[in-house]
């Protein structure tokens, strides 16, 4: 028995990683708190732009220009993507990357149909930017080599940035990379999201009068409905695991003439890609009927897609230590009247959760990122337990002083963490090998046009190209 629990003892142990940075703690947290006022008003700032995908310039600008006035060397635009940026501090390697999103979302905002940050990007592009200025300090203050690059995503909403980013090789090269997001829980993170697929199925008919000659209307919004009506069928034959959803995006413009345009988009969401390849190629025999059935032309375009997570358990132990370590966010009694005040009954958790094994439902295209280096990945309470997301309640919530606590501590516990594997060689290099070895005999194929390009749109006239200091900006 004794045996059995040394041996046990012993295994836990070698799970538990020997952690390099904790005696720097203290300094990555001053770090981190010297700037923590200008990181709050870039939070701010982004919020109040609520920018969409792929038209985030002035949230872009935000970031570079904290990033810039820190000492980053800051290219942006990012090759043909507008609203993306890189910005590389230190010299030589480990290459650790950390990601920043900065996109809004619809109907979220205060009003009915403004854009509003219902999933908090503008907390987690600040503090990843908070947390590269805060490692990059830390490690020329120790003259130990290392470059941070914080990379400037756009569009995680539409689930695309990151898509394009890796198909330009914006990830190829790094060492390690780390990311995360606002939550209602603290702790680390391994399973990732679905993955998943966005297609477009275009329709194209013969407009008419509907009621005077509709014999010779060919109806495209048929189609469309037609193979919506075919999905609902495919439901119960598809595993439990597996989302199929869609909105009409074009259905024509008055019911007494006959639609020749129709458009619906759906998401296709199941574990991996295998699962979703198929399940996607039985959605297009749906809108294959679809468009039989009503004698229209059918176009499908997948848009973006979306890996499974390639899970790295080295850095999940990792980020779960340090997060042990810093603790979780601590709210005053005032954050906690603040948010009482806005969702009664909600309260903040207190607590550091067990690391997260179980895949989510939803996607991200950070997923895809695992595919280039092993991904570290943080969720860190900024909003009370079971804030709607996606939702005006959430976009509320995030502009209060316990989201920027929130935010603050994700900055601290991401800063350690780079440091951490620029300091600890051995970690790094077992965080790698589970990477090769999980990635091995899985090839990255996207079902995308190997040229597709990203949807992007030119800077708004009048709107400076100029970088943000939002320090000058008090
Ligand atoms: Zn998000």
């Amino acid at each position: 028995m004794l045996g059995r629990a040394v041996s046990m003892a012993a295994a836990m142990k070698k799970t538990k990683p020997k952690l390099e940075s904790l005696p720097y703690l203290r300094r990555v947290r001053a770090a981190v708190g010297r700037r923590a006022q200008e990181a709050v008003a870039v939070a701010e700032a982004i919020a109040e732009l609520a920018e969409p995908a792929m038209r985030e310039f002035e949230s872009s600008d935000c970031l570079a220009g904290f990033l810039a006035a820190a000492g980053f060397r800051v290219t942006r635009p990012w090759k043909d993507l507008p609203t993306a940026f890189r910005a590389t501090a230190g010299r030589g390697r480990p290459a650790i990357g950390i990601l920043a999103e900065y996109d809004a979302l619809p109907d979220c905002g205060p009003r009915p149909g403004e854009w509003g940050h219902g999933c908090g990007h503008n907390l987690l592009g600040a503090a990843s930017a908070l947390a590269g200025i805060a490692a990059a300090e830390l490690l020329r203050r120790l003259g130990e080599a290392g470059r941070i690059i914080v990379f400037g995503c756009p569009a995680e909403e539409a689930l695309a940035g990151k898509v394009f980013m890796a198909a330009r090789r914006a990830f190829s090269g790094l060492d390690a990379v780390l990311a995360w997001h606002p939550d209602g829980a603290t702790r680390a993170d391994i399973a990732g999201g679905a993955a998943m697929d966005s297609v477009l199925f275009r329709f194209r008919g013969r407009t008419a009068h509907a009621a005077g000659g509709p014999e010779q209307g060919r109806s495209a919004l048929d189609g469309a409905m037609l193979t919506d009506v075919a999905v609902n069928y495919l439901r119960e034959h598809t595993a439990e695991n597996t989302r199929m959803h869609s909105v009409i995006t074009d259905g024509g413009r008055a019911p007494n003439v006959v639609p020749d345009s129709a458009e619906i988009w759906y998401y296709v969401r199941g574990k991996d890609r295998k699962q979703v390849d198929e399940l996607r190629g039985r959605v297009r025999l749906c809108a294959r009927a679809g468009a039989l059935a009503t004698d229209t032309r059918l176009r499908m375009t997948v848009q973006t897609s979306n890996t499974e997570r390639i899970p790295n358990r080295t850095l999940g132990d990792m980020l779960d230590a340090i997060l042990h370590r810093c603790g979780p966010p601590s709210f005053t009694p005032r954050d906690v009247r603040a948010a009482a005040g806005l969702l009664p009954g909600k309260k903040y958790a207190a607590t550091v959760d067990p690391i997260r094994t179980e895949q989510g439902r939803g996607s991200s295209d950070e997923d895809n990122v695992s595919w280039f280096a092993p991904l570290g990945r943080i969720s860190v309470a900024c909003v009370p337990k079971d804030t709607i997301g996606h939702h005006r309640q959430y976009a509320a919530a995030i502009r209060l002083p316990g989201a920027h606590r929130g935010m603050l501590k994700a900055a601290e516990v991401l800063a350690a963490a780079a440091v951490e594997l620029a300091l600890n060689r051995p970690l790094l290099k077992k965080a790698q090998a589970e990477f090769h070895k999980q990635r091995r005999g899985k090839k990255y194929d996207l079902p995308m046009p190997a040229n597709a390009r990203p949807p992007v749109y030119a800077r708004p006239a009048g709107a400076t190209s100029e970088i943000r200091n939002p320090k000058s900006e008090g």
